[in-house]
């Protein structure tokens, strides 16, 4: 009896199970939800989340909680006005009672969804400004129709006054025309329209915070990071973001989650983890950080993990100051037996790797890498998401302890199904060899060529002692992604990666040569607009690789682009010189980074990676457009609830699919928005 009641139990339990949670076939999965301007939105699979423990849901569920908080700190960080912006349209979007499906309704509608893929008005892509197609007079129509309570006014505020603010925010080219500028011999921080700085130039930034470092300290605290540098009364003066400082109200709501999910953390390293980045959002103490940084670095054993904090310093022209974002993620084990033997390897790829041997680590520490499934996408990492992470970013910490490595998979799957037949390869590659080889290995060549990147790429070498890392300022990122893609181009071509069964044959490496190299040379400019420079240093750096290998291996044929009925293609003659050009660059690239060459990497980047050939540049957009893809992805993320019984106790947290876009985001914006407007 008891035997049958078990049975019977099981059976009941499974077919449950499979009824509300199981992961969709990616043959059944819609990963395409949205598109607009030069944008599409994917949806992505969490596969396996229903074969995690009911105690990691829920700590999963707690980290995105936290992750979702921070969303308003990165609007304020990428401009001052952002959150009034997107808060105004929002009230707007809502609330109008007009015609919602003309044309300039449907135009705004699209300009608030620019404005949600940019967490801002800027680009998120090329950093620049984005014009309205709807007029100003709709605009202020519609906000003189709604209830002006529904607007976000301030004290002593009117309609009036609000539209005469954000007419020039949003309609002015001229104003703030750039998030980040990058442009060489300006002051990099009062042509910048982010929010890092206010009232200061570019010599009082840097005059502020050399002066605040240690001479010859072995430790350096990543100076700037959590904070806003402004003027006060003719002096500087650091605003840190903690729970008692600015965007407390945000990192108050961040540490009550963490709180919860210390509680459910899967051990007690995991928990002293979170524990010690709640202190650091307290105190807003860089040191705190740092022993934050060394403890996650450290932590391995955990399936759960995350990403959460005042992390990578694109966004600032100086590379000094933290954009908010947060990713939370448990570890795909299967895939992760690829990473691992990679990691395992390391020193043998630092060993033989083709630079100046004083250059090399003599010892690699803690490489660690594994392959991951993201269950959410926040801040800096929402609705555009990168495919790979490699932290943390503080040069000593990497160099003592060793740095943690992902690739994304559950990403590039949503980027790989979702440009099946799109078009592409048969427009842009030169022929059904290249296209073959790319429908056979390209999936597999992408997500190794990332792990070689995030794991072996940005961990191998060293600086000289008393280099300073920030020596070659805004081309240091630049620099820095082109040596962990060449790491990972030179090493893709090795028999070693066969040999560890890497990859299935000698022919597979190619394919990522070609598609690097048509990428670099022309079909990355589809994200450039006519007239544009190349501003973003991963587009600078795939440019400055293709580039110089073209040019280096042209008295050897190595590369040619060839004319085929009026068209262009790149051709690739020699794979095997191609891969030494590939290991010769790495060695320049690696001897700039080393002794901190900066009118070395100046030279190579202004030479090779910005300017842009406007002839093929025109005839790349054209051949694109005719294929009407979008060039840029953004994604939506899933919707997790927590079920409790009526005891109050969690019983499961389940995962659904189906909220699109403009649903998320006008969620997020109500569910997650503890920030004043002005900050
Ligand atoms: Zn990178």
């Amino acid at each position: 009896m008891k035997k049958l009641t078990l049975l019977f139990m099981t059976v009941i339990l499974m077919a449950c199970g499979a009824d509300k949670a199981t992961t969709p076939k990616i043959e059944d999965f819609k990963y395409s939800v949205d598109k607009f301007a030069d944008i599409e939105i994917l949806r992505y699979r969490v596969p396996d989340f229903e074969s995690l423990s009911l105690k990691q849901k829920e700590l999963i569920y707690y980290l995105n909680q936290a992750a979702l908080e921070g969303r308003d700190i990165l609007y304020d960080q990428n401009n001052n006005y952002n959150l009034c912006v997107r808060r105004t349209l929002e009230a707007v979007y809502e609330n109008y009672s007009g015609d919602k499906n003309s044309t300039d309704f449907q135009n705004m509608t699209t300009y608030l969804k620019r404005v949600w893929m940019g967490n801002g008005f800027h680009h998120h892509y090329s950093e620049d400004k984005f014009i309205p197609e709807f007029s100003e007079e709709f605009f202020e129509d519609v906000l003189k129709s709604i209830d002006s309570s529904k607007l976000p006014l301030l004290a002593g505020e009117t309609v009036d006054t609000l539209i005469a603010k954000l007419k020039p925010v949003i309609f002015d080219p001229a104003v703030y025309p750039k998030r980040t500028n990058q442009g060489d011999g300006i002051d990099l921080i009062l042509t910048s329209g982010n929010n890092f700085y206010d009232g200061v130039t570019q010599a009082e930034v840097e005059n502020f915070y050399n002066k605040m470092k240690i001479p010859n300290d072995s430790t350096p605290v990543s100076y700037g990071l959590n904070s806003k540098l402004v003027k006060e009364n003719g002096l500087l003066v650091e605003k840190t973001y903690k729970e008692n400082g600015l965007y407390g109200a945000a990192i108050s709501r961040i540490t009550d989650w963490l709180e919860k999910a210390a509680e459910v953390a899967e051990n007690d390293k995991q928990k002293d983890v979170i524990n010690t980045l709640i202190s650091f959002y307290k105190t807003g103490s860089l040191k705190t950080y740092d022993e934050y940084a060394i403890k996650w670095v450290g932590d391995l054993a955990s399936s759960v993990d995350f990403v959460n904090g005042f992390t990578e310093t694109y966004g600032d022209p100086l590379g000094m100051k933290g954009s908010w974002e947060s990713l939370v993620n448990f570890k795909n084990i299967e895939a992760t037996k690829r990473t691992e033997i990679i990691s395992s390897n390391a020193q043998w790829f630092e060993d033989n790797s083709p630079i100046d041997p004083k250059f090399k680590k003599e010892k690699v520490k803690g490489v660690s890498a594994k392959v991951i499934t993201a269950t959410i996408l926040a801040g800096d990492c929402y609705p555009a998401t990168p495919i790979g992470i490699n932290l943390p970013n503080s040069n000593w910490i990497r160099h003592e302890y060793g740095s943690k490595s992902v690739t994304i998979e559950n990403i590039t799957e949503a980027y790989d199904q979702a440009s099946l037949g799109n078009g592409f390869a048969e427009e842009f590659m030169w022929s059904d060899v290249e296209r073959k080889r790319a429908k056979d290995f390209a999936s597999m060549t992408n997500n190794l060529h990332t792990d070689l990147h995030e794991c072996l790429g940005h961990g191998s070498g060293k600086l000289l002692p008393g280099v300073d890392p920030d020596a070659l300022k805004s081309y240091g990122s630049t620099i820095e992604e082109a040596r962990a893609d060449l790491f990972g181009l030179y090493y893709m071509g090795d028999p070693k990666i066969v040999e560890l069964g890497l990859l299935p044959d000698k022919e597979a490496y190619k394919s990522e040569y070609y598609q690097y190299i048509m990428n670099g040379l022309m079909t990355q400019l589809t994200r450039i607009q006519p007239g544009k420079n190349i501003e973003e240093s991963h587009m600078r750096n795939r440019q400055l690789i293709a580039k110089w290998a073209f040019e280096k291996g042209k008295a050897n044929n190595v590369i040619e682009i060839k004319k085929r009925d009026g068209e262009t293609f790149v051709v690739i003659n020699d794979y095997v010189k191609l891969r030494t050009l590939f290991g010769q660059l790495l060695a320049v690239i690696q001897q700039i980074k080393s002794t901190g060459d900066y009118e070395g990497g100046k030279n190579i980047v202004e030479s090779y990676a910005v300017k842009v050939n406007p002839t093929l540049h025109a005839e790349v957009l054209d051949r694109y457009k005719k294929l009407n893809l979008a060039p840029y992805r953004g994604f939506v993320n899933p919707v997790y609830t927590l079920v409790k019984n009526k005891d109050g106790k969690v019983t499961d947290v389940t995962i659904s699919y189906d909220e699109n876009y403009l649903d998320q985001n006008l969620r997020y914006s109500k569910e997650y928005s503890s920030l004043p407007t002005f900050n």
